[in-house]
């Protein structure tokens, strides 16, 4: 049967907030009185989070899938993993960390429901460190002024998609993404709502400063070659610049004979000259990498285990049948290896 709602939640390391999002997921989705499955992805965590999520599946098991990779393999690329298993018609993303608030779904579903196919969301009154505010707000304005996605706040992962985007979606196979951003190129009638945003309900930010960074120039680089081009186009203008010095210098020296003055200034501008090239040249470098990780093919992830109801229990010699739908829950050594895209 299809769900009208698939909620998809990514968790890496979560398992100090997890109880409390059980708590406060569950009621909110039941409160909507449709039909819904909720998709939890483990991102490769190293703590209780799987433990507690297959605990969960054996509470909830009707309405509870549990996507297991294999290792960390990233917020969004988890986040196509778990896209992938989908099945509702509307496809709600939500971080682990409660910041989301669940209660909030209900309004991304009512503007779907009014004929909305991408519902992005602003935060209202946002509960972040002071620099990651500055940081996005220069990162949204940077990616606004040098891509045609238009989203006013790309940080806030509580978004909807129809299942049209997301079938979209799951036919792409880039290694490096960002899913609001990449779902938005398939969206026909995006809109945007403010939703409420809160502090981390427990533990840890899993972004550090390296991964954000990292994060960005994914957004950057998957949806832009503008970089490459004022790269190119400011490479032209500084070469012009250059020839007419030159040209000046080299009457200076028929008028006037060599002169040594002005040294220093020319040590200024060849340092700022090599530290535009250094720049442009590891532009090009996070371009190429990616091709570069593009073309190895290598998996984007892998699914280590799959926990839904009814789900086929590996062929095991001399095993005894395993209950049904706990299959994919036997231990590692077990199991069969599952789907690798
Ligand atoms: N996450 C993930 N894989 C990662 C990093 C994060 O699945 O490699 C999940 C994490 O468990 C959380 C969500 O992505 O549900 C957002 O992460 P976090 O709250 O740490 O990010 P922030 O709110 O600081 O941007
Ligand atoms: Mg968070």
């Amino acid at each position: 049967m299809t769900p009208d709602i698939s909620v998809v939640i990514p968790i890496y390391n979560e398992e100090e907030g997890l109880a409390l999002l059980f708590e406060r997921l569950y009621p909110a989705l039941d409160a909507l009185r449709r039909s819904y499955e909720v998709v939890f992805v483990d991102d490769g965590s190293a703590d209780r989070s799987v433990a507690m999520l297959r605990e969960q599946f054996q509470k909830r098991p009707d309405v509870t899938r549990v996507v297991v990779l294999a290792r960390n393999a990233g917020q969004h690329m988890a986040i196509l993993a778990a896209f992938q298993q989908t099945r509702g018609t509307y496809v709600i993303t939500l971080d682990a960390d409660l910041q989301n608030p669940p209660e909030e779904i209900v309004r991304l579903v009512q503007a779907m429901d009014a004929g909305a196919d991408y519902v992005g969301t602003i935060r209202l009154l946002r509960h972040d460190v002071m620099w990651r505010k500055a940081a996005s707000r220069l990162m949204n304005r940077i990616r606004e002024g040098t891509t045609s996605i238009r989203i006013t706040d790309q940080g806030c992962m509580l978004r909807g998609y129809h299942r049209s985007v997301i079938d979209a979606v799951n036919h792409c196979t880039e290694v490096s993404t960002y899913v609001p951003a990449l779902a938005y190129t398939f969206a026909r009638h995006p809109v945007e709502i403010e939703v409420a945003h809160g502090n981390r309900a427990a533990g840890q930010s899993k972004y550090s400063l390296y991964r954000l960074i990292r994060l960005n120039f994914d957004l950057m680089t998957g949806f832009s070659v503008a970089p490459l081009q004022f790269f190119s186009m400011a490479g032209s203008l500084i070469a012009l610049v250059s020839l007419v010095l030159v040209v000046w210098l080299l009457i200076r020296r028929i008028v006037f004979g060599p002169e040594v003055e002005g040294l220093f200034t020319l040590f200024a501008i060849a340092f700022f000259l090599i530290g535009v090239t250094l720049m442009g040249l590891g532009v090009v470098g996070e371009y190429v990498g990616r091709i570069y990780e593009q073309v190895r093919q290598r998996p984007r992830y892998t699914v280590a285990a799959v926990l839904e109801e009814g789900a086929a229990a590996p062929p095991l010699l001399g095993a005894p049948t395993p209950e049904p739908g706990l299959a994919a829950a036997l231990p590692r050594t077990q199991r069969t290896p599952g789907p690798v895209e």
